[in-house]
């Protein structure tokens, strides 16, 4: 049952990808992600089926626009196998639970959020308010089917613990930490929460510690300046995946346990 949720999870993760590429283009730009269909940036060509298949097309085309020969970034394959493998994950971490979709849901946004960050500087509210909504909807209805309503309490308790711990961060530090980040750890505390007190000091934690970690590599290595912004979403995102998955196998080396 394990291997087929995981194997379910990777195929569909891939779709799914395809999707959170028409996300990661347009939201930023304010268009609509239903309408029109898929068409290439540099002709307007429409994309046929055929050309839309995830990762394939890409490597049959090499890269390129089959009507102008544009490039295709390799982010958009980049993103397909990267929600395959996301979803692999969680499908096979939570095989047996019905918060499932929940996470599956979150992985997909925070993928999506991260890539619009890291070229953006942006978490948009248009992600970020119907992922909120989605995991109080998602993670309501799985306290429901399996009576864990302690946990859904949690949840929405470490939600609101995240949000308060970075708002104070963020008056603290208006430049060093965005609002956005402020919004987005009410979501990353209400699904840690869920999981357990422990995974939401943990997944904030490590979302610190890559950042610091990766901020000051990249000033060290000359990528970066001091001066220069370095996006925090993926990292509180990366923090918060890591923890999700990982969580109660690192949480259970610490003595004495949670
Ligand atoms: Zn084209």
């Amino acid at each position: 049952m394990q291997l087929f949720v995981t194997v379910a999870c990777v195929v569909l993760g891939l779709a799914v990808g395809s999707f959170l590429n028409v996300v990661i283009w347009r939201v930023p730009r304010h268009e609509s992600i239903v309408a029109p269909p898929s068409h290439c940036p540099g002709c307007d060509a429409l994309i046929s089926p055929r050309d839309n298949v995830p990762v394939f097309s890409w490597l049959v085309l090499r890269g390129r626009c089959r009507n102008c020969g544009e490039p295709i970034p390799i982010r958009y394959p980049m993103v397909e196998v990267g929600c395959a493998l996301l979803w692999g994950v969680i499908g096979y971490t939570f095989a047996d639970s019905w918060a499932l979709p929940a996470y599956l849901v979150l992985a997909a946004a925070l993928l999506a959020l991260s890539v619009i960050d890291l070229e953006h500087y942006l978490l948009p509210n248009r992600i970020v308010y119907p992922l909120a909504g989605a995991g109080l909807v998602l993670l309501g209805a799985a306290a429901l089917a399996q009576g864990a309503g302690d946990s859904f309490v949690r949840a929405v308790l470490g939600g609101l613990a995240a949000f308060g711990m970075l708002l104070v961060l963020h008056l603290v530090s208006p430049r060093g930490m965005g609002f956005g980040d402020v919004k987005l750890a009410f979501v990353l505390g209400l699904y840690l929460g869920w999981l357990g007190w422990g995974e939401v000091l943990l997944g904030l934690f490590l979302g610190f510690f890559l950042g610091a970690l990766i901020g000051v590599a990249l000033i060290v290595t000359h990528l970066r300046s001091r001066k220069d912004h370095v996006p925090f979403g993926p990292f509180l995102a990366a923090g918060t995946l890591i923890a999700i998955v990982w969580g109660p196998a690192i949480l259970s080396w610490y003595p004495q346990g949670r």
